[in-house]
This record gives structure tokens, sequence and C-alpha cells, in this order.
């Protein structure tokens, strides 16, 4: 089935889906990023200051936008005023999250109810790919606040029929797996490592009727989790990628599971400096944001876009891989590594259920989390790691932790930590 956000793209254009072409929606991108462009040079002291003597007006082509400066979170972080465009009375929403470096700041994400609204039509359309109005959706993410991920998603689908209940983040195992056993659900929403956790849980629990669905978001998803809740549950595992700065929604994969069909009628989305495989930041620029505009801003993805067709038949440029945030990396003996590369071996593990990761110097430190009654085979790891991810000569230490049903609480998102040597 060709990806539904294609039809919606279309519509949005004013276009049939035969006409759609990534030659048209960049010609509608360059037209709405100029919009923008003109709106925050107007509006913003950031962007009167990035944009003085700069005609939107100028700006024709891919190359041109290339041309213009970057805006990162460490411009956002602690000047939020900067960038508001509109009346602090008229602001309707306010995320605030954690910065993705080590010092603990946080950056404020402004919208109104405006700015948010298009992040419902998306979810709804993109939600198509694999969902049916008689459907029972858990969401296990988020939380019931208005404008939350879970609020977002019920507003989008309840219209159509579907039942959604929000249910939280996943810490507790056993609430958690009651909840699916007494919600009985055809899809769930949740975060990798807490859905791959439940699934390994259910192991020994007694396995659901039947979830046919999962739909992962907010961190890093690794090819072993999705293979371990499919193995388990025989649900088909899809993914979201989104941040605060998109607007909570960004895209979605589609049933060739080959990377995320982007929201690309709201936001532009380009690769800085890419290398030879094509791999550089990704820096969206979301179209149309009244509060809070931000352009070219980085996201500390390290990713590629694939302009090749998609197998479902999509047309438009696909986010083909996430390779890993900047923040969750560092350089081992001259080489970058990747939390995400280092998760990914770690989750081959059926019994790890969760990990910390910190390294110093040429030294890796693993504690991995596994449930009762389970251990890990470390030395299979360890030559997993030194085979496919990490430098020769680094020293790897692994220890375990047995969670009895809880996993620990913290932001969905794993950091990797990182200690200057002494
Ligand atoms: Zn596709």
């Amino acid at each position: 089935m060709r990806t539904p956000t294609d039809a919606w793209i279309a519509s949005r254009l004013g276009i049939s889906e035969e006409e759609l072409s990534a030659e048209v929606l960049r010609a509608y991108q360059i037209r709405r990023f100029q919009e923008t462009v003109r709106y925050a040079a107007g509006h913003s002291r950031f962007y009167a200051g990035m944009f003085a003597g700069t005609d939107p007006d100028s700006i024709c082509t891919a190359e041109d936008i290339k041309k213009l400066g970057v805006t990162s979170e460490n411009d956002l972080a602690g000047r939020e005023n900067l960038f508001l465009c509109i009346p602090p009375g008229s602001v309707d929403r306010i995320f605030t999250v954690p910065t993705t470096g080590t010092n603990g700041n946080q950056k404020r994400i402004f919208f109104t109810a405006g700015d948010l609204a298009p992040s419902v039509e998306f979810y709804y359309h993109a939600f198509l790919t694999f969902i049916r109005p008689e459907d029972r959706l858990l969401v296990m993410m988020g939380g019931t606040a208005e404008g939350s991920v879970g609020d977002t998603i019920d507003r989008s689908l309840s219209p159509i029929g579907v039942t959604t209940r929000v249910f939280g983040q996943v810490t507790d195992l056993e609430t958690a797996w009651n909840a699916v056993m007494e919600f009985r659900p055809d899809v769930i929403v949740g975060i990798p490592y807490q859905i791959g956790a439940l699934a390994a849980w259910s192991r020994s629990h007694g396995l659901p009727h039947g979830v046919r669905c999962v739909l992962l978001s907010a961190d890093d998803v690794p090819n072993a989790v999705r293979q371990r809740i499919s193995g388990i549950w025989g649900a088909e595992v899809y993914s979201h990628y989104g941040l605060t700065e998109t607007g909570l929604a960004g895209g979605v994969d589609c049933c060739a599971h080959r990377g995320y069909h982007l929201r690309s009628c709201d936001m532009y989305a380009e690769i800085l400096d890419p290398d030879a495989d094509g791999f550089g930041e990704l820096a969206v620029t979301p179209f149309g944001r009244r509060a809070m505009p931000l352009i070219r801003y980085r996201t500390g993805d390290i990713a590629r876009i694939s302009t090749e067709r998609c197998p479902c038949g999509g047309v438009l440029p696909r986010l083909e891989t996430i390779r890993g945030r900047l923040s969750n990396s560092c350089m081992i003996s001259g080489q970058r590594v990747f939390l995400s590369q280092i998760e990914e071996e770690v989750f081959r593990d059926d019994a790890a259920v969760d990990l910390e990761c910190t390294v110093t110097g040429n030294e890796l430190v693993l504690l991995v989390r596994t449930l009762p009654q389970e251990e890990t085979d470390q030395e299979a790891l360890k030559e997993r790691l030194m085979r496919a991810v990490l430098p020769a000569g680094t020293k790897v230490r692994i220890s375990e932790e047995t969670v009895c049903g809880f996993l620990p609480r913290r932001s969905p998102k794993k950091r990797m930590v990182v200690n200057e040597e002494v």
C-alpha cells in the first residue's frame, strides 16, 4: 500500500496524487521557506539579525538555502524570547525539554494552538498506514495533558472511531502488562526500549491476544528491538520520527519499512555537509509557525535522505536512515561511536531490556539490565561489539543488574555518558 501521506500532501498542495512529484513538492517548499524567512525576520529579534540584508525572494533553490545560516539549540536555550514572534500572552503551549548536551540546560519551545494543529492532521493520515477505524489503540508514552503526544494522537484518531487509551510511559512492567491484557489493544504506540522490555516480560507472563501493530517513537529504534517485538507478539513494527521542535510529528515509515515519509508540506528537511555516503546532520525548517519559527534548525541527528522512489510507490524524499545522535556519540581511538550502534548489539541479546553506557578514553563500561531469572551472554556481546562497532584496543567492561519489574524512570531518550580522560 502506498503511504497515505502522499495523498494527504498532494491534497495540501491542491493537486492530485498522480501530479505529485519531488519537483512539485520542492517548488512548494521553496515558497513556504521564503514566507517563513520573511515572517521570522520581521517578527523575531534573532532572525532579524540573521537575515539582515537577505531578500527572502532571492531564496529560489536548495543551493540558495544552503548559503543561509543555521540555528542550533545553543542559540535557543535561555534566549527563547529572541525567537518569540507574538506577545507572550498569545502563546498557547510551552514545551520545556532538556538540551542534548550534558550540562542540564533546558530549552523552551513555544506554540500557538494553530502551530500544533497540523500535527493532529499528520498523525491521522500517517496512522492510516496501519490503523483501522474499529481498532483499539494503547498509547504507552506522553500523557494526557493538552498538546502531549497522547493527547495529539487521541484527537487525531478519535473522530474516525478508534478507541484510544493513554497509559503513559512503561516503568512498572506488571501494571503496564495488566493494562495491555485488560484493554486488549490492536495497536500500541510506545518508546522502543520500554516496549521491547514489555515484550520480553510477556514471554513469562502470558502473551497478548493479538497486538497487530506497534509504533515506536521518541528514541533510537534499534532493529533488534523491532525484531524482538515482532518475534514475540507477531506484530508489524513501525517507527515515527519527530521532535518537539518539529511540533512533535515529523515522519512515519510505511509498510515497506524503508525510512520515514516526512511531513514535507509542513517542513523542509536537509542534510548539512553530507559525507561521501550522504550522511550528515539533519536540519529542519517547520513552515507557518506563528509563535516561534525555527529556520535550518540543527536536530543533532546524523541521518541520510533518500530521493529514490519508495517500494511502496511513494515519490517524495524519505528520511532513510538515522545513524544516531551526535550528543550520544564519542570518539574512541579516532573513530566515532554512536550509542545507537551499541544498543543495536546489546538488544540482540534477548535478556537485555535496558542499558547504561559510559565511555572514558578508550574504555567502554556497559550496565545491562535484565529481567529476573535471565542473563545475557556477556562474552558474545563483547565479541559482537568488537567486531561491529568498536575500534581494536577498546576495553569493554560489562556488568548486569536485574530489574524486578521496574524500569528506571527517566527521559525517553537514553544518554551516553562520556567522561573526560583523567
Ligand atoms: Zn514507502
